[in-house]
């Protein structure tokens, strides 16, 4: 099979996230232009739709200039799948290596093509509500093994409902935004009362999330069928989570602090779109869901994840999980589904999280709790370094990408620095 070749030459590398066949969206800016708009990454360049838009170059059903002038990706979003889908093939022709009107075209190419290593990239959507559910059979196995019964380590609902909590929207952030170690209250075991102190349990939580690209209205339920044609496309998630806070905090209603304090997402929505090549089968479910919960054929996708760890002195990331989004034992869809069972709503530009990522190896663990049996069994990392949770000044990065045929359909990375908590008095 031949494929599909783009004049922009760093997008023909097999190993490219972002080859002709992604064209994922996010929003920049640069020195050329200061004001954020919306982009799509082409090989190491953005392409940037507002000039496009500005050179009469696309044709979107209900576009404007403000559509794509603008700092979030939600008015182009809020136009349907039938403007994305347009977007989508007017922009895969103007960039295939036998089109001539912008590879030709020098003054044009030049302002509409930016290096992505001389752009700022930013959060690309506005975000209304942030749910994240928990979603991996494996992950779930495993913490229920720590802290319950090994031999009934999943609770008797996990199977029933894809458990989730509403998190809080305002504290997501985009990649290369630092996080800072949050305080809070710790129960320590030997202690009656809680102390106050900066975290010392501060862990990552290997997820992915997808967007709310359909509304739904109040009142009204998603069905699991069709729940698909809702969602716009996929990022990279890190839930950044404070295990000692939550430990002490979580009961009765969920976690809290743990988890408000930051949570990353990768820069690029790939859309379902791109994702499409890579649907698969998810794993079988017993028992047999109820109704509601019920979709036919395949709603999984085959896409590779890893999460890297760099410590602030090292000289290299290390590599501390290799796994795969296939695994997870509740789809997207059914997630959407239960969500809005009750009659919640959802907005343009919602975040879903997946849950905690794990496969079934003792390599493919989403999480340093699960790494290092909650810091009983330190994960070394190699060249000497090792790891029950995080240290202040280590980074980690989250990679996700599909592999095609001589081409990968990539999220780029999701990353973020740890820094000291805020010293109280
Ligand atoms: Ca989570």
């Amino acid at each position: 099979m031949t494929t599909t070749q783009s004049w922009v030459e760093s997008a023909n590398d097999a190993q490219c996230d972002f080859s002709i066949q992604n064209l994922p969206f996010g929003i920049f800016s640069d020195a050329s232009n200061r004001e954020a708009r919306v982009g799509v990454a082409i090989g190491n360049q953005i392409l940037d739709l507002s000039v496009l838009q500005a050179a009469k170059l696309l044709k979107v059903p209900g576009a404007n200039h403000a559509t794509f002038a603008s700092p979030t990706l939600n008015s182009f979003i809020a136009l349907g799948k039938a403007a994305w889908a347009a977007t989508r093939t007017q922009i895969t022709t103007l960039l295939q290596a036998d089109h001539t009107t912008l590879r030709d075209d020098a003054a044009l190419r030049s302002r509409a093509l930016h290096k992505q290593a001389d752009a700022t990239l930013h959060l690309p959507v506005h975000i209304p509500g942030y749910t994240d559910f928990y979603s991996s059979e494996e992950h779930a196995t495993n913490v229920g093994a720590l802290f319950r019964d090994p031999n009934n380590a999943l609770m008797p609902n996990w199977k029933e409902i894809p458990i989730g909590y509403n998190g809080r929207a305002s504290s997501v952030v985009v990649s290369g935004t630092e996080v800072r170690r949050p305080n809070g209250q710790i129960k320590l075991p030997n202690q009656e009362r809680p102390v106050f102190s900066a975290c010392r349990k501060l862990d990552i939580e290997l997820e992915t999330g997808f967007i709310i690209g359909q509304p739904s209205k109040l009142g009204t339920p998603i069905r699991c069928e069709n729940a698909e044609d809702h969602i716009f496309g996929m990022v990279l998630l890190n839930d950044w989570s404070a295990r000692d806070i939550q430990a002490w905090e979580y009961v009765p209603l969920g976690p809290f602090n743990a988890k408000t304090f930051a949570t990353t997402i990768s820069p690029w929505i790939v859309t379902m779109a791109a994702l499409e090549p890579f649907r698969v089968q998810q794993p079988a479910q017993a028992p047999e869901p109820l109704q509601y919960l019920r979709h036919s054929g395949s709603h999984a996708f085959d896409i590779q994840l890893e999460a890297y760890l760099k410590p602030a002195d090292a000289a290299q990331a290390m590599r501390l999980s290799h796994t795969n989004f296939k695994y997870m034992y509740w789809t997207m869809a059914q997630q959407l589904a239960h969500h809005s069972i009750s009659g919640c709503n959802t907005n343009i530009g919602d975040l879903m999280g997946s849950g905690t990522i794990s496969g079934p190896t003792r390599d493919s663990l989403g999480s340093l709790l699960e790494m290092s049996l909650n810091g009983k069994s330190p994960v070394s990392l190699g060249s000497g370094y090792t790891r029950s949770f995080l240290e202040d000044g280590d980074e980690v990065t989250l990679k996700g990408w599909c592999n095609g045929d001589g081409y990968r359909v990539g999220f780029g990375s999701c990353t973020g620095k740890i820094l000291p908590a805020i010293k109280m008095a």
